[in-house]
């Protein structure tokens, strides 16, 4: 026997491109075309440098205490982790323990089987409808547990709050998971269910609409109960997830709300503005509420399009995965980036 047969073997998520190289447009991780907020920049001129040589406060009081404030959720009701992937991964570690398999759909966060595959977590992918919606009534099957993205990535798609509170009321004795990485660009938070349903763990993160991806910060609401039994698993396994500086910089973020709202319109208008130029080129897409179109061409292939953007200069995010190989997920960024890819999409096309 080998030692080799007792290793845990996982094929990993794949993470989107992060170049090297500068000039190039770089709309492939849906990361914020704008700064941070200045209330920021700020906290970070006036970091105690010195402080670093200690240990970050292990229950990251400081963030959790300003998240409370802002979303006016108890502090007992909200978890911090290193961006909502650690967030996320907790969670599945934690919630997901069935031997009932998970459902999430077919087209979906790809992050998702990963995690059910490394904890060795059963899942069933439900096909989403072929306008890539969610049928709801999937997911009134047995299961040991439920967990989707609202809006869906790399769909775009948001599905109102009655149709999650329809998977809530059908899936009360297991823990749904909404992954709220895109709320900010469209839709109704569940957030205000956290209160009526204890299962319900609602997750966010700054890494999109904030502008703070490469500060790693990811927060969950849920009810005492579930974030009681989330700490639990985190200080099993690490204490101190979040370091000084993110949990500074997390706090400093929510005190600009006016620079947040502004630069999530800012977005959405671009969004908006790309849309029908992109349909007059020939796109087909989802109608995104979030920071990303996810758009094929009628004639030319996907395959085809992301290469010759890419010899541009401008990268986008493709999968070669049964149902999506024709589409390319279109992160939204300046409008003077938009204009440069619909350009050159002028000359693809
Ligand atoms: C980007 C993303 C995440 C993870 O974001 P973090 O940077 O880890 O906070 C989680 N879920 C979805 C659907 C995402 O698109």
């Amino acid at each position: 026997m080998s030692w080799e047969e007792n290793v845990r073997k996982v094929v990993p998520y794949t993470p989107g491109e992060q170049p090297k190289i500068n000039n190039i447009i770089k709309l492939n991780t849906n990361e914020c075309p704008y700064p941070p907020a200045p209330s920021v920049k700020r906290a970070m001129d006036s970091f105690e440098y010195e402080t670093l040589r200690l240990y970050p406060d292990p229950n990251s009081g400081s963030l959790i205490s300003a998240l409370s404030d802002y979303y006016n959720v108890p502090s007992d009701q909200i978890f911090v982790g290193v961006g909502s992937d650690d967030v996320l991964s907790m969670a599945f570690l934690t919630f997901f323990n069935s031997d009932k398999p998970i459902l999430f759909p077919d087209i979906t966060y790809s992050f998702y089987d990963v995690w059910a595959d490394l904890y060795k977590i059963p899942y069933k992918q439900i096909p989403l409808d072929e306008d890539f919606r969610i049928k709801k009534e999937d997911y009134y099957i047995e299961n040991g547990g439920v967990i989707f993205p609202n809006p869906n990535a790399p769909t775009g798609l948001v599905e109102d709050l009655d149709m999650v509170e329809d998977i809530l009321q059908n899936n009360n004795e297991v823990v749904v998971i909404v992954d709220e990485a895109y709320i900010d660009f469209g839709g109704k938070s569940a957030l205000p269910l956290i209160d009526k349903y204890e299962n319900l763990l609602v997750v966010q993160t700054f890494s999109k609409s904030r502008a703070m991806a490469g500060m790693r910060i990811g927060f969950a609401f849920g009810s005492k109960k579930l974030i009681g039994y989330l700490n639990d698993a985190k200080f099993s396994f690490n204490s101190y997830t979040m370091n000084r500086p993110s949990l500074e910089l997390g706090a400093a973020t929510l005190a600009d709300k006016e620079y947040f709202n502004e630069t999530c319109s800012r977005i959405i208008a671009t969004r908006e503005r790309v849309k029908p130029l992109l349909a007059e080129l020939g796109f087909v897409f989802p109608d995104s509420s979030s920071n990303f179109i996810f758009a094929k061409h009628k004639t030319v292939s996907g395959k085809k399009i992301f290469e010759e953007l890419r010899s541009r200069g401008i990268i986008v995010r493709r999968w070669d995965l049964p149902r999506i190989s024709e589409y390319l997920r279109i992160t939204i960024g300046t409008d003077e980036q938009m204009d440069t890819l619909i350009s050159a999409l002028k000359e693809i096309v």
